[in-house]
């Protein structure tokens, strides 16, 4: 496993659960990078139960199902736990998928440009097959309405093809014709990190 990848996988996870504590961050590490999560099918995964995190039973089944995730944990604790709880269980589970979703490999294709003003677009077949992200970092604001922008743009889809695209940058328009090329997701990620 990679580390950059972890480390996206855990900062994905703190961002959709900004409340929970670095204890519950760090036991759904412990049982990820223990190897404890393994997917049954498309919506179900097993974890392996580690008696150091006070787990009773030798496995947990972990379900997704209709826009939340179950854990059989919540059954099995004297019905002390409240369903809404995210055990570490299911926190397992995501960093698992948020690590295999950014070992992926998508296709895409990187625009840098320099501009005040910017716009990229893309024909509107496209959209919802291929994404566009940008990342943006003022480098002047000596004109403090008009700074100036490094903007870099990823464009990316799940097959490779080739996109027309137009570029505009400060009243400068290119029709622009983007191969998108293999790379893996996380990639993409780190391109367009602030
Ligand atoms: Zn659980």
């Amino acid at each position: 496993m990679s580390r950059e990848l972890i480390d996206l996988a855990v900062e994905r996870l703190r961002e959709d659960f900004p409340n929970k504590s670095r204890s519950w961050v760090r036991r759904a590490l412990v049982r990820f990078m223990k190897g404890t999560v393994r997917e049954f099918n498309e919506n179900t995964w097993v974890v392996k139960g580690l008696t150091g995190l006070g787990d009773k039973y030798p496995t947990y089944v972990v379900r997704f199902k209709d826009g939340r995730y179950y854990c059989s944990c919540f059954e099995s604790s004297w019905g002390l736990r409240r369903k809404s709880e995210i055990c570490t269980h299911i926190a397992a589970v995501i960093l698992y998928r948020n690590y295999r979703k950014l070992d992926s490999d998508v296709y895409a294709s990187v625009i840098n440009i320099e501009c005040v003003d910017y716009y990229l677009e893309i024909p509107s077949e496209l959209k919802g097959k291929v994404r566009v992200v940008k990342s943006i970092r003022v480098i002047d604001s000596t004109d403090k309405l008009n700074p100036r922008h490094r903007v870099t743009y990823v464009i990316y889809a799940s097959e490779p093809m080739e996109v027309r695209a137009k570029l505009v940058c400060d009243g400068d328009v290119r029709e622009l014709s983007l191969k998108l090329s293999r790379t893996r997701r996380y990639i993409v990620e780190l391109l367009t990190r602030d």
